[in-house]
């Protein structure tokens, strides 16, 4: 059998589904792609804001709450408490369907009555100007996190506490400006490094105490660039170092760039105990192919941010799943098709319906079965409406699609959708009915972050009242008191940028989810790695190479 070639709806670009493709498209028994990957997963990717943090109101209660959704939401935003509670009912709004229009349009219409709770997230003490946050305390201007404590302006960590900048991180403390790291313990400046303490500028380095601007380096202390000191020799050298100069860290960090770009080896990929496997980011995963971040998966294709899932394709930030093809955001779910944010089974055409089963086309239902346009049926009802709507929706070649971009959550360029497509064009999105919005903040009196002290030493503590603004984005931003704390107890200049831009900074080379052909800096092999050649990486190795070489 040989790969079909088809040509992607989005942006014309030919593209192949392979055998092994077709045959888990067949398994979760979902219609074949009309987009090629980098479309699907845009798509997908647009329907979970990033956004701005900015306050707002319930449409239930008036209370105040803090959001990431857009100033002009496309429907009422309820307080997630109160979304979850009893005091309003999804079915309410419960549509007859009508052959004569498009389903998805009047998907939309009913989308665009029912309320959406205001963030993502359960369990937390003090983290209301955070989203995506699960069982932590005391987060700031952070997102994507699990089990955390006094983490600032952060994106996606896990166990990580008392720190700032840091993204993909797991099982970090004290932290500044890491990205990748694990299990360390105040390293600063620091990528894909683990078991380190006590450093600054590392990459790919493990097991290392107090070490500056290293790379590929393995169980050592008090190096700087790869060569050994002594304790005194190390410290005399560090002070001079000048690290509480905001200057003096841009051309460190212009250094540590070169080094990257020149000295480092880097691996071909970031997987850990794969068999069988393809992509970015694998650990513990078999038979996946094509997929990025996912950990303990088996059987799946096409995956964007996963653990434990069996049996999905076309799917991002769908966790504990099986069964699930071309969709979005399902957390515990199976057997769903087409779905977004839906913890739900054997549904298809679902946004924010929580344990559902047998339900299609439906907006916040919660526990509910045989439900069409949130309008409840029997069983027999359900199966020969749901029938016929899938007939229609093959006429007009609207089934197997998933929700177009009229239907997504906000602004593309404030969606993590941007994150993974930082160069996706505003009139390209516009054109397929998406969102887009400059936010332009000109107006906002306060202080250029050129007219701060180089030094933090000479920062005075009442740089908390002050309002900064970014040099690139024009937004306006504020030092925290803890923050300052930690930037004077650890010898950090102060940030210059708004805080996602920052995130977005780091989050650049974490996010690249195509592969570019190499050959191997040791054996020559032709091997694939996530680098884009622009990067103009000088070293990547294969992972047997790797391997044998830096281990
Ligand atoms: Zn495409
Ligand atoms: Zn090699």
């Amino acid at each position: 059998m040989q790969n079909l070639n088809k040509n992607c709806e989005h942006c014309g670009q030919d593209f192949s589904i392979s055998e092994g493709e077709l045959a888990l498209y067949k398994k979760v028994d979902i219609e074949l792609p009309t987009l090629c990957f980098s479309c699907r997963i845009k798509l997908h990717q647009s329907f979970w804001m990033f956004g701005k943090f900015r306050k707002g109101k319930s449409d239930l209660s008036g209370e105040s709450l803090i959001t990431v959704l857009p100033e002009k939401t496309r429907y009422p935003i309820y307080i997630s408490t109160e979304w979850y509670g009893d005091k309003w009912d999804a079915m309410d709004y419960g549509m007859d369907y009508d052959e004569k229009e498009p389903f998805l349009k009047q998907m939309q219409t009913l989308q665009e009555k029912v309320p959406h709770p205001h963030h993502n997230g359960a369990k937390n003490t003090n983290c209301d100007y955070c989203d995506d946050v699960w069982t932590s305390r005391n987060c700031y201007l952070s997102r994507s996190m699990v089990d955390c404590e006094y983490l600032m302006y952060s994106y996606r960590n896990i166990r990580v506490k008392n720190s700032i900048d840091v993204t993909i991180c797991f099982d970090c403390e004290k932290c500044f400006n890491c990205s990748d790291c694990y299990h360390s313990f105040k390293i600063f400046y620091s990528e894909h490094s683990r078991d380190c303490i006590d450093s600054y500028f590392l990459y790919d380095c493990r097991n290392c105490i107090n070490c500056f601007m290293c790379w590929n380096l393995r169980n050592k202390s008090h190096c700087i660039e790869n060569v050994q000191y002594s304790k005194e020799e190390y410290d005399k050298k560090i002070k001079s170092f000048q690290l509480g100069s905001y200057d003096s860290i841009q051309e460190h960090k212009k250094h540590f760039k070169e080094i990257i770009k020149n000295k480092v080896v880097h691996r071909q990929n970031f997987n850990f105990r794969t068999s069988n496997s393809d992509g970015n980011y694998l650990v513990d995963d078999k038979n996946c192919h094509n997929c990025n971040t996912i950990d303990n998966s088996e059987d799946c294709y096409n995956i964007l941010r996963a653990t434990k899932d069996k049996s999905c394709i076309d799917a991002g930030g769908c966790f504990y799943s099986e069964l699930m093809g071309n969709t979005s955001c399902c957390v515990n779910g199976y057997a769903e098709k087409y779905c977004l944010w839906s913890p739900s089974r054997y549904s298809e055409y679902l946004e924010i319906c929580i344990e559902c089963e047998y339900c299609f086309g439906c907006v916040g239902l919660k526990k509910k079965k045989y439900c069409i346009l949130n309008k409840q049926y029997t069983k027999e009802e359900y199966e020969i409406l749901r029938d016929k709507i899938i007939t229609d929706m093959k006429k007009r070649g609207e089934y197997g699609k998933f929700f177009p971009y009229p239907m997504s959550a906000g602004p593309f360029n404030f969606s993590t959708s941007f994150l993974y497509f930082p160069e996706t064009k505003k009139e390209d999105i516009l054109k397929l009915g998406g969102y887009w919005e400059d936010i332009k903040e000109s107006h906002i009196e306060g202080m250029p972050t050129s007219e701060l002290p180089d030094d933090i030493k000479d920062v005075p503590d009442n740089i908390t009242t002050q309002a900064l603004i970014c040099p690139e984005t024009g937004w306006r931003f504020n030092v925290a008191e803890n923050e300052l704390i930690f930037y004077k107890e650890n010898n950090i200049p102060l940030p210059r940028y708004h805080f996602d831009v920052r995130t977005k900074n780091q989050l650049k080379y974490l996010t690249i989810l195509q592969a570019y052909p190499y050959k191997c800096f040791y054996c020559e092999k032709d091997i694939e790695a996530y680098y884009p050649p622009e990067w103009n990486y000088q070293k990547i190795a294969c992972e047997e190479c790797y391997k044998q070489n830096i281990a």
